[in-house]
């Protein structure tokens, strides 16, 4: 039962109207749902979870979106645990293999092994990164002293003016395409210290133990997301773009192509490049609307290697590598077991990835596994792939690479309430921004706001 009715007109009636059947939609819909509110979910695609997308892989499911979990994201654990998933540790045991300057070097440890003067590099730029990120104030960024300044520039350029030398600039290249979806010329630093603030600082941010890396989910990620829908049942209703959302006094009137839905309030979960595919009405302030404009998605993709066995473990490798050369710039071993069989995820740069046809894409990543892990790697028994930025609905992830002066002239208005309309999703957390955890968040509080809402509008409607 969706509690939902029709009014005359033939519009049907809710409290509110989701867009979007990511976390951050679906996370609102349940703590709406559990007041006894009526709701309905509107997703633009024919599945829900948003950036979190199941695949199957010589019949293991893998995560061709959002794949980690920190210990400290308690709000998708939670989540999780609720709908019955449930974690297991990212395998990170043995040598990770470093491919840099076309020369393969293995190593222990979240460090590189690279030259000496690199390593101290490195740790200059650390250092120079956390003092930056400690002055950040992570629920107003534009409000950061110096801000205008921080926004000024993008990450390369501060990376140039740092001196950075030619390795540890390469490295920062390889953690801005896994995490913006771009390189650091593209992404405004003010951005790229916000999203570190928010992942609890770079080693948080890029660790496996102990850090952003450390769990994956048994059943994948999608599979949570999939679970809660279906607790919410007729309420969440795929293929439904929202097309145009109206408002006056006295509530939202939701345009799709199926139909039009009257609210008290909606809440819009889409990232923020793509609320500009929703026409508003009154239009959105110039602030809001900039949003729309200048924070692009960034855009990676990703591949899955199967192998009979995990073949690099009994070499001492742990399946994880760094490398500068080529389409794949990392890998992870989600094997599920030492039995076999054996897989390896590898995030690939869409640059050189996304415009080739499936098996030219395949060949360039087994290539340069073998490069990585040997002539082994030369004969996979399955293989699998999946180009964020070619999704024909709501295309990109992982998260917006906003670039320099966007944040400080459109950031306020990431969660600004425009009217009727609440904003929710990642991109509008202060901590977790850009994670699961983060969205699941945003959907939760926005909800809490709405409620709030809904009941001040009873109490007036009582009063006059
Ligand atoms: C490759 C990749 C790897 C990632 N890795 C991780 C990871 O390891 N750990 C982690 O925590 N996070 C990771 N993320 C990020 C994570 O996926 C997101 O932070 C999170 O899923 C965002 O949830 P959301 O609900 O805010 O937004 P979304 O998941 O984007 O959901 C928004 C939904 O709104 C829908 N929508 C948009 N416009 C409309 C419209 N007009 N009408 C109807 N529906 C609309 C979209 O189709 C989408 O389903 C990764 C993402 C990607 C792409």
């Amino acid at each position: 039962m969706s509690g939902s009715r029709k009014s005359g007109s033939g519009d049907t009636l809710v409290d509110v109207v989701v867009v979007g059947a990511g976390f951050a939609g679906l996370s609102a819909a349940e703590r709406l749902v559990s007041t006894g509110r009526s709701v309905v979910v509107l997703e633009g695609r024919d599945r829900v979870g948003g950036r979190s997308l199941s695949g199957e892989v010589a019949g293991v499911k893998v995560d061709l979106g959002a794949t980690w979990v920190a210990r400290r994201h308690t709000a998708i654990r939670d989540l999780a645990s609720r709908v019955g998933c449930t974690t297991t540790d990212q395998f990170a045991q043995g040598r990770n293999v470093l491919w840099m300057a076309g020369r393969r070097r293995t190593y222990s440890g979240t460090i590189p092994k690279v030259s000496p003067a690199t390593l101290v590099d490195m740790a200059r730029m650390q250092t120079a990164v956390n003092k930056l990120v400690a002055t950040i104030d992570v629920n107003a960024p534009w409000e950061t002293p110096g801000a205008g300044r921080l926004d000024a520039i993008s990450f390369g350029e501060w990376l140039d003016r740092k001196n950075a030398l030619p390795n540890t600039r390469a490295l920062m290249t390889i953690v801005s395409k896994v995490q913006w979806g771009c390189t650091p010329g593209d992404v405004s630093l003010l951005h790229v210290l916000r999203y570190i603030r928010a992942a609890g600082g770079l080693n948080h941010m890029l660790d496996v133990e102990g850090g952003a890396n450390q769990d994956r989910f048994v059943e994948t990620t999608q599979e949570i997301a999939k679970r809660v829908a279906e607790r919410l049942g007729e309420r969440v209703r795929l293929e439904t773009p929202v097309r145009r959302i109206t408002q006056d006094d006295e509530g939202v009137t939701v345009h799709t192509d199926s139909g039009r839905l009257r609210a008290g309030y909606a809440i819009v979960t889409a990232a923020p490049a793509h609320r500009a595919a929703i026409a508003f009405d009154p239009a959105l302030p110039e602030q809001a609307e900039g949003l729309t404009r200048t924070w692009r998605m960034g855009v990676l993709s990703k591949a899955f290697v199967a192998y009979e066995k995990p073949f690099w473990r009994a070499d001492g490798c742990s399946g994880e590598a760094v490398t500068d050369t080529g389409t794949v710039f990392i890998t992870f071993d989600v094997s599920p077991g030492p039995g076999g069989p054996g897989v390896l995820m590898a995030f690939c740069d869409p640059r050189v990835f996304d415009g080739f046809d499936p098996e030219t894409r395949r060949d360039l990543v087994v290539q340069q596994l073998v490069d990585l892990y040997g002539p082994q790697a030369r004969i996979p028994i399955d293989y699998l792939d999946h180009c964020w930025g070619s999704e024909p609905f709501a295309p990109g992830g992982p998260h917006p690479a906003a670039g320099p002066h966007t944040t400080v002239s459109y950031g306020k208005a990431l969660t600004e309430p425009h009217g009727r309309v609440h904003w929710a999703g990642t991109e509008t957390a202060g901590e977790w921004a850009g994670t699961m955890n983060g969205a699941v968040l945003t959907g939760q509080r926005t909800a809490e706001r709405v409620l709030t809402l809904l009941s001040q509008d009873v109490q007036e409607g009582a009063s006059r």
